[in-house]
């Protein structure tokens, strides 16, 4: 099962993906957390993407399908994926329509001010798992147990750098596969179990 997670920054995708990843058993693919791992290890890439994701900025399309094509003709994707971040903008689909078909595009959808409640109050850690603030008791992971940060664009004036940049570039890609019948939209503004229930019942 090829599957794509579309929405907002704080919709929930990452989330949602962690726990898909273990029910159908295929790999997790967010390009943010590729960049970030690339920034941690101070590689090229990682160097070049920093300077656009630091102003909320989207990196431009080569690099970012670069590190797709290359994830993708990994031998764990042969049974399905689940692409998180990707595609962004409708350049991004198109390219990836010649590399692999696509089974089904879940869209969360979310108000801009849920967005905001849930990035200004994120919590992330290097392992992938982000926690809000809220639901937290101390500043270490509760998965893995390494102590927790803010991601530099989760700054409230990156943040609504990054949303504009969304409704503009990012939206017209759900408008994309609607048009192909691939598109699920889920009300992402409920609780996690809510939103992964819905899913669930519609991928079985
Ligand atoms: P979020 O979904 O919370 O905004 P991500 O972790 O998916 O965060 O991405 C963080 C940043 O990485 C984005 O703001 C953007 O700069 C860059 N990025 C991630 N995926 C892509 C992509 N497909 N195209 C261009 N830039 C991307
Ligand atoms: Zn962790």
């Amino acid at each position: 099962m090829n599957l794509i997670l579309l929405g907002a920054p704080g919709a929930g995708k990452g989330s949602q993906a962690a726990r898909l990843k273990e029910r159908y058993g295929i790999p997790h693919i967010s390009t943010g957390d590729a960049f970030r791992s690339n920034i941690a290890k101070g590689t090229e890439i990682g160097l070049y993407a920093k300077s656009f994701i630091d102003k909320g900025l989207l990196v431009p399309d080569e690099v970012v399908l670069k590190i797709v094509a290359a994830r993708l003709s990994e031998p764990d994707c042969e049974k399905g994926f689940i692409l998180d971040g990707f595609p962004r903008t409708v350049a991004q689909a198109e390219a990836l329509d010649k590399m692999t078909k696509v089974d089904c595009v879940i869209n969360f959808s979310v108000d801009r001010e849920t967005v905001m409640r849930r990035l200004t109050g994120r919590r992330s850690c290097s392992c992938g798992g982000t926690f809000h603030i809220s639901k937290l008791t101390s500043d270490v992971c509760p998965i893995c147990g390494k102590k927790l940060y803010i991601r530099d664009d989760d700054k409230p004036e990156v943040i609504s750098e990054r949303l504009n940049v969304y409704e503009k570039t990012t939206a017209p890609v759900a408008e994309y596969y609607k048009a192909k019948g691939l598109l699920f939209e889920v009300d992402a503004s409920k609780e996690l179990d809510e939103v992964y229930d819905e899913i669930v019942k519609r991928l079985g």
